[in-house]
């Protein structure tokens, strides 16, 4: 042989040595116990091609299909204006739509929203807001993704849920070598290979712990399935770059699941949705990294004289409660039970009991030996049963803070001074029309031109004298469509750093705004501090594209416009 065919086998030897001992172990397939009953399982965070995915609904539908799973959840990017497909049953999977938004703060998951009349977007708290009152749920996305801009930066944000693990996340923050180590040994153990990039993400759970402490809050974890990675960069997800079409989505499917003991499927898609969806918001289930072992068939409950509580439930303790873990988990495996994040007692294999008489948020972790990860990840994470000392307090209406001062701005007659401002592409108009026992503002106005452009329409209210001697503004408004709107305040001179604004929802029953200038957010990301209200000149009521598709056009009527302290 000559010397080049023997480096060439001398290097292809070296390969399958090192894939050899590299190689993750294989997935072990665990026993069914007769005594529990197999849960639900799927997979919630799933990206088609309608976004940035590699298949179509049918074509995950069926990769979901062959690693096993009940059900998908599916997550596109969007702004809640599409219409979801109704929940349908594809390959035997129950597949449900969903959305994926991007916020000021971070991307949330909306699950259980109709199509929205508007456009989902702006500040976090405000999406919230917007899928509370439309009785969705809000999980916070890829919370530690590897990249700043993706991550969530907004916990004053009460979200119902949060994902602990985004396998999409966990991927994108390995060195490279480790992505080497990968390609070596994906094409002979995929699920495997790809559990092997998984480490514990104790921040995002310590994260989790603490809010459940304040309030229940779901953990679920998220497959972030787009079956693919950019090659030229690290990989917002959402662009269009070159992308491998690796990992698949199958490989994904068969990595991780959450599963559901609580829920029967019955194969009719619409109930099933609804069972599956209300159990994912009470926090009935579980995660588990299935390319360690699986399937997971676990049960957690707490028992006490009064009664017992699931995963996701309260229970107001009266006297000492048994907790109950049970699973099959090998005796290899060691459960721990935590209580505010903290591990409380744990066991070897897959059965604790314990009985106990502190209140506190409860949970479960399984840990499988030889986990990857520095620290090791936790192969079965539940959700916490919460052990209370007293019955939560009821979201007591809070008192009305009542100004002690109201200056009328409007409330009758011509609107002196009020002036419309709009890109060139936009149309406003405003009129003094007849209300009952007098007058108010009509504002009617078109949207017109790109979305870069930046599309607006503005009435301006004169505030010659500042604001100093205010600390809110109170008005009515009522509007011919569901939208939100802007209420901004604008120092003259320089634009940086001197407009402040606050997005309120309005629809077309007439409510009361009240705004407070110390709840205002400055327009550039870069200000900090409060606005400086002795400056400010105008309060502009904004129309723009964040909540507005461009050319939408409406009406908006004010009256009763007031400066209160
Ligand atoms: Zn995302
Ligand atoms: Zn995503």
């Amino acid at each position: 042989m000559t010397r080049v065919r023997w480096i060439v086998v001398l290097v292809l030897a070296a390969g399958a040595v090192g894939s050899f001992i590299m190689m993750p172990p294989a997935a072990r397939t665990l026993p069914m116990p007769a005594s529990l009953r197999p849960p639900v399982r799927g997979a919630i965070h799933v990206h088609t091609r309608r976004s940035d995915g590699t298949g179509t609904v049918d074509e995950v539908a069926a990769a979901a299909g062959r690693a096993g799973l009940d059900f998908i959840i599916l997550t596109d990017h969007g702004d809640g204006t599409r219409e979801p497909d109704a929940p349908i049953y594809r390959h035997g999977v129950l597949c449900i739509d969903a959305v994926e938004i991007s916020t000021a703060s971070g991307h949330l998951v909306a699950l259980g929203l109709p199509r929205v009349p508007y456009s989902l977007g702006g500040e976090t708290r405000d999406v919230v807001e917007d899928v509370r009152r439309m009785d969705g749920m809000a999980i916070a996305a890829h919370p530690a993704s590897a990249r700043p801009q993706l991550q969530w930066r907004d916990w004053n944000v009460r979200v119902d849920g949060l994902e602990w693990a985004n396998a999409d996340s966990e991927w994108r923050d390995e060195p490279l070598y480790t992505f080497a180590r990968t390609l070596l040994t994906y094409p002979f153990r995929r699920p495997e290979t790809l559990a092997a990039l998984l480490d514990r993400p104790g921040a995002t759970l310590a994260r989790w712990d603490a809010l459940t402490i304040e309030r229940p809050t779901v953990g679920v974890a998220a497959s972030d399935a787009h079956a693919r990675i950019p090659l030229t960069s690290v990989g917002d997800p959402y662009d269009n770059r070159v992308s491998l079409h690796l990992p698949g989505y199958e490989q994904i499917f068969r990595t991780f699941s959450i599963s559901i003991p609580g829920v029967m499927l019955t194969g009719e898609p619409k109930g099933d949705a609804g069972a599956v969806l209300n159990a994912i918001r009470r926090g009935d289930l579980f995660s588990s990294i299935d390319a360690l072992a699986g399937p997971v068939v676990l049960s957690f409950s707490a028992t006490g004289t009064g009664g017992s509580a699931q995963m996701g439930e309260d229970f107001v303790m009266t006297d000492p409660m048994t907790i109950v873990v049970e699973s099959n988990a090998p005796e290899s495996a060691t459960v721990s039970l935590l209580r505010d994040g903290r591990p409380v007692k744990s066991a070897a294999g897959g059965r604790l009991e314990t009985v106990t008489s502190d209140p506190g948020v409860y949970r479960v972790e399984i840990q499988w030996p030889g986990a990857p990860g520095q620290p090791p990840v936790p192969w079965v994470v539940s959700n916490p049963i919460y052990l209370l000392a007293r019955a939560r307090a009821v979201a007591t209406e809070t008192l009305p803070d009542l100004p002690k001062q109201l200056d009328t701005r409007y409330d009758n007659g011509p609107a002196t001074g009020w002036h419309i401002e709009n890109t060139s592409r936009s149309r406003g108009a405003l009129d003094v029309v007849p209300s009952v026992g007098g007058t108010r503002l009509l504002l009617r106005y078109a949207l017109g031109g790109t979305e870069d452009e930046g599309p607006f329409v503005a009435l301006s209210m004169p505030v010659s004298e500042g604001l100093a001697n205010y600390d809110r503004l109170v008005f009515t408004v009522q509007s011919s469509r569901p939208t939100r709107i802007w209420v901004q305040l604008r120092s003259p001179g320089s634009t940086q750093g001197r407009s402040w604004h606050r997005s309120i929802y309005v629809d077309e029953t007439p409510r009361t705004a009240v705004v407070r200038f110390d709840d205002m957010r400055p327009l550039e990301a870069t200000t900090t501090g409060r606005p400086v209200l002795a400056d400010v000149r105008d309060i502009l009521f904004v129309m723009d594209t964040i909540n507005n598709r461009p050319g939408v056009s409406g009406q908006l009527w004010l009256d009763e416009v007031k400066l209160g302290r």
